[in-house]
């Protein structure tokens, strides 16, 4: 699903497109969105980003647009039918969606984590739960899924599942300032496409040619040459170095 990476990709791509335009229209095509285009009013003031929401300030108020699992938006001709399409002096943004999972609303029932680029190190690690599922409660940290967590432990040289509460003050440093140098390498690179992932021109991310571990299995490992592992943590596939990533 789009994270931090792919979102902020996103959300530079339509500040450039969008800011200070109006929007001159908005059809809906999907019963699932029926409502949400009485949100879309007036011009665009700020694109901005929450975790992996998009927030769009117009005129007539903030709308939060949640890509879901396979959302994305497309500027220009869609390659397949969309869900919801917006018109701006300049073009139609689509909004197309596989799995039918994102959704449009007035701003609230925003998760309450600290942005990594933005924020600083979260003071409170006290949970017994294992690292990666921490970082990724988005009332903790926003916008860290399943890629960017498994990848930023790796980079931070820590055992996924170790209990957050375990970790001391320098390895939590250590992860935060990982987390964030997985991010800017990633945005820099239009994010990560596993599956449905494409930003506004409808282009590929390229950061899934510099995964060290994220669906590596059996691979060796860039830094030590064992074997990558795979787990299973909360129901998501976990990769990870048992030579490197040891507490
Ligand atoms: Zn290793």
């Amino acid at each position: 699903m789009p994270e931090l990476a792919e979102v902020e990709t996103l959300r530079g791509q339509l500040e450039e497109e969008i800011l200070g335009e109006e929007v001159l229209g908005v059809s809906v095509f999907d019963s699932k969105l029926r409502g949400s285009e009485v949100l879309f009013r007036g011009r665009v003031c700020a694109v901005k980003r929450h975790g992996k929401a998009l927030v769009l300030t117009l005129e007539g108020g903030d709308v939060v647009i949640r890509l879901g699992m396979s959302g994305r938006l497309k500027l220009g001709a869609p390659e397949r039918p969309p869900r919801l399409t917006l018109r701006f002096p300049g073009g139609e943004i689509h909004l197309i969606d596989r799995r039918r999972l994102s959704s449009i609303g007035p701003l609230g029932g925003l998760p309450k984590g600290v942005d990594p680029l933005l924020g600083d190190p979260p003071l409170v690690w006290d949970s017994s739960r294992p690292v990666k599922a921490l970082l990724m409660d988005q009332d903790f940290l926003l916008g860290v899924g399943n890629i960017y967590a498994s990848e930023a432990l790796f980079v931070a040289a820590v055992d996924p599942f170790v209990p957050a509460s375990r970790l001391s003050p320098e390895e939590r440093l250590r992860i935060f300032g990982a987390v964030r140098e997985v991010l800017l390498e990633a945005i820099s690179l239009r994010g990560t496409t596993i599956s449905d992932w494409r930003d506004l021109y409808g282009r590929p991310g390229l950061y899934q040619e510099r995964l060290r571990v994220y669906g590596k299995e059996g691979r060796p490992c860039p830094r030590c040459g064992s074997p990558i592992r795979r787990r299973v943590l909360s129901g998501r596939g976990t990769w990870f170095c048992p030579s490197c990533q040891v507490q």
